[in-house]
């Protein structure tokens, strides 16, 4: 019976400029089953072209080769892969084992490539390596083996699918004369079981015991001799399954159908780009140490980025409370927002209250604000507030002695005094314990604001400062002090406003505890004004509602902005602003809820910032896995042409470098975690001994980012080698030294 014919075929390869080599000229052949064909030629003549296009490796030829019934020049080139895949068998000389897998996988592999079971495959596998006689070596790897036994291995590969024709490219060239004999022994028994084995040789001896001998020269077939002397051996032939599988159950049986439905699955990939990421470990380890640096810094910045903003707006909560609103009027103008607290005279007090009132009810919201007692919630209660930019000569002084009421012999102190603050309801007095600082003072459960007599100075006079208070004082605990606060009022005649208590508290809370801040309750300091008959200028600068939940604050606030104002800084009304106008004025939260949200905007550009600058060195971390991808598939060439020649398609070697490059990710991401975890603790422990704060927080999800962003980077810098090697020519591939 005829396994291949060949008619009239002839190769040209294309050169370089348009130039062509005419390798093979009008061949004309046929071969039987059951024949062990030598081709002998000088080097250079033309066998292993020959033999690329029997195998299906190389389809640019003209005239037609028909292979056990297929005309390959007919085939798509998923069917060529199937053909490779099924119907040939190739036997390199030098072998061409893949290096980093098992005997067991490395025989395997087309069956792999077919997604067939592990128990199957190690079947088949185990089967085949005892008639080369390599049964108890499926664990080891091929350099652990001799020549002859890895050609062995190379031929058990070859016959795994069972296909019908070997195709062995000088197989013993490499080989030393005995053990080139068995080879050829084991072929010849390949060829006596009925399959076609065609083999290259140039040596004499190796042709003279074939059964036939088939001549190249320059292109050219030039004798075509049958050995008579050639006798098949029907006698024990280990690669006979005659009584396990009758003749005609084997011809009516669908054959080997699972062979053409099933791929190389993701997982099989995975496996094998992990062996061979194994067989490299040194350098995929360094390449992930450069990416998990990348990576390790971005989950550091994010930290950084978010443990700033946790740190404002935890402090912003420790002293602003949740179910307080803070209305004050501000002008419209860049830093009057900042350095203006605008007076809401009584009017427009009540004006405020109708209108956020108003609102309430058309939300349907069962809460009104009300002037009334002052415990009840929906109370308004009242805040001064004052830049002391505007005053002239704000001096502090303290005396040791609180007989002194002088203050001439005492220290003078005068720095300025930056802010003169009305304890708003949500204040409280720290308390000084053992000569230091207590923390924060927080605000009670559930929000509930602190307003009691021993919390802060109501009524009963005394000051509180801002922390800024202990430089001054020489980091002395300066409560219980006595201290007389003056002030000119620039550009005014007004007479000297005088001040004297004691410290009774220091609220190290606020984004002004750097600086000299005041802090005074309102009835006291309303108190002293009246004293100085001034009542007529003191009118509250904010208002605070206390609310019964934050979702109505949130409500509230939200008014703010929609109330138009209808009164100038000094109380005045104001004519409505024409249409198209930018409002003079506006009502808005507290100074505290603006410095918060500018910190909160400033936090979010340096924590952009950062990142951005991670991703940069993130990109680095891409080109350097690009870089070494690209290198590692010029290193596997051979192997990329080893697996075409057993049928893998495009698609599967694109997923064997695919997976190859979610490994080195996986990898990455995970390593990039743990130098993190470290990086994380080294900057912790510096910061900490340095400036004693460290803004760092971890979002549980950054390590999902991060291991997502490897994967991604890692992948998609993966995409251009893995398609590079998908490309490439198996021919070119195989003949790469
Ligand atoms: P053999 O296997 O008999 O030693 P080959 O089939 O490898 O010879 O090569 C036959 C001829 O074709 C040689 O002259 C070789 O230089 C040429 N040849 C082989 N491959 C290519 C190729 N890819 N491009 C151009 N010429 C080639
Ligand atoms: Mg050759």
């Amino acid at each position: 019976m005829k396994k291949l014919e060949i008619y009239g075929v002839n190769k040209v390869y294309k050169l370089e400029n348009k130039q062509t080599f005419q390798a093979l000229y009008d061949i004309n052949v046929d071969f039987e089953e059951g024949e062990l064909v030598s081709i002998i030629g000088e080097s250079g003549s033309g066998k292993s072209t020959l033999m690329n296009l029997i195998g299906g490796l190389d389809s640019d030829f003209t005239g037609s080769i028909i292979a056990d019934g297929e005309n390959l020049k007919k085939l798509s080139e998923k069917e060529l892969d199937k053909y490779r895949k099924n119907k040939v068998g190739f036997v390199f000389q030098s072998f061409n084992l893949i290096s980093h897998l098992s005997i067991l996988d490395n025989v395997t592999l087309a069956l792999t490539l077919s997604n067939v079971s592990e128990k199957e495959k190690v079947a088949k596998a185990t089967k085949i390596l005892e008639r080369v006689g390599l049964a108890d070596q499926l664990k080891k790897k091929p350099n652990q083996l001799s020549g002859g036994q890895k050609q062995r291995v190379a031929i058990a590969r070859a016959l795994i699918n069972d296909p019908e024709i070997i195709i062995a490219d000088e197989p013993t060239g490499a080989l030393d004369s005995t053990t080139a004999v068995q080879i050829l022994e084991i072929l010849k028994e390949i060829a006596d079981s009925g399959k076609l084995v065609i083999m290259v040789t140039h040596s004499e001896k190796v042709a003279s015991v074939s059964s036939r001998v088939v001549e190249i020269s320059d292109g050219r077939i030039v004798g075509d001799r049958k050995n008579p002397k050639y006798k098949k051996n029907h006698a024990k032939n280990a690669f006979e399954e005659k009584e396990e599988k009758p003749q005609e159950a084997q011809e009516s049986k669908p054959k080997k159908n699972y062979k053409d439905k099933q791929n190389l699955s993701i997982w099989q990939a995975i496996r094998l780009s992990m062996h061979n990421m194994l067989a490299s470990k040194t350098k995929n380890i360094l390449m992930s140490i450069g990416v998990a640096i990348g990576i390790g810094s971005l989950i550091l910045m994010m930290c950084f980025s978010s443990g700033i903003t946790d740190f404002i707006s935890n402090t912003m909560n420790s002293y602003s409370n949740p179910r307080i609103v803070t209305i004050s009027k501000r002008s419209n103008s860049i830093m009057g927002g900042f350095t203006e607290f605008l007076t809401l005279k009584e009017d427009e007090e009540n004006y405020i209250v109708e209108e956020i009132n108003k609102r309430l009810e058309e939300d349907n919201i069962d809460f009104r604000v009300s002037k009334g007692t002052e415990t009840e919630k929906g109370n308004l209660s009242y805040g001064f507030n004052m830049f002391t930019a505007m005053l002239a000569d704000p001096v502090v002084k303290y005396t040791d002695d609180p007989t002194d009421m002088n203050f001439d012999k005492g220290n003078i102190l005068s720095s300025q005094i930056f802010l003169i603050y009305t304890t708003p309801p949500y204040y409280s007095q720290s308390t000084v314990a053992d000569g230091k600082l207590s923390t924060t003072p927080e605000l009670k459960e559930n929000g509930t604001p602190l307003r009691d007599a021993d919390e802060m100075p109501v009524g009963g006079g005394g000051f509180m400062f801002s922390r800024a208070i202990y430089d001054m004082f020489g980091e002395e605990n300066p409560v219980g002090k006595k201290v007389k606060i003056s002030f000119t009022i620039r550009g005014q005649e007004l007479p000297e406003f005088r001040a004297v208590d004691e410290i009774s508290g220091i609220v190290d809370t606020s984004v002004f505890s750097g600086i000299l801040a005041v802090y005074i309750d309102y009835d006291y300091l309303k108190a002293l004004f009246t004293e100085q008959g001034w009542q007529n200028m003191f009118a509250p600068t904010s208002l605070y509602i206390e609310t019964p939940s934050e979702s109505i604050t949130n409500k509230i606030n939200s008014y703010l902005a929609q109330i138009p104002v209808k009164y100038d800084g000094d109380g005045k009304e104001l004519s409505p602003t024409p249409e198209g106008e930018e409002p003079k004025y506006s009502y808005r939260g507290s100074i505290e809820d603006q410095l918060g949200s500018m910190f909160t905007n400033m936090t979010s550009v340096i924590g952009t910032s950062l990142v951005v600058i991670s991703c940069i060195s993130l990109l680095v971390s891409a080109m350097m896995i690009l870089v070494v991808l690209y290198m590692s598939v010029s290193e596997r060439t051979k192997e990329i042409g080893v697996l075409k020649s057993i049928g893998a398609r495009r698609k599967d070697i694109k997923r064997i470098f695919t997976s190859e490059s979610f490994l080195v990710g996986l990898l990455s991401g995970f390593m990039g975690i743990i130098f993190n975890l470290i990086l994380t603790l080294v900057v912790w422990l510096l910061l900490t001994n340095m400036i004693g704060l460290a803004p760092i927080s971890y979002r549980w999800w950054y390590f999902a980012v991060a291991m997502a962003v490897a994967i991604v980077i890692a992948m998609l810098s993966g995409l251009y080698p893995a398609s590079k090697a998908a490309k490439l020519d198996p021919v070119e591939s195989l003949r790469r030294e």
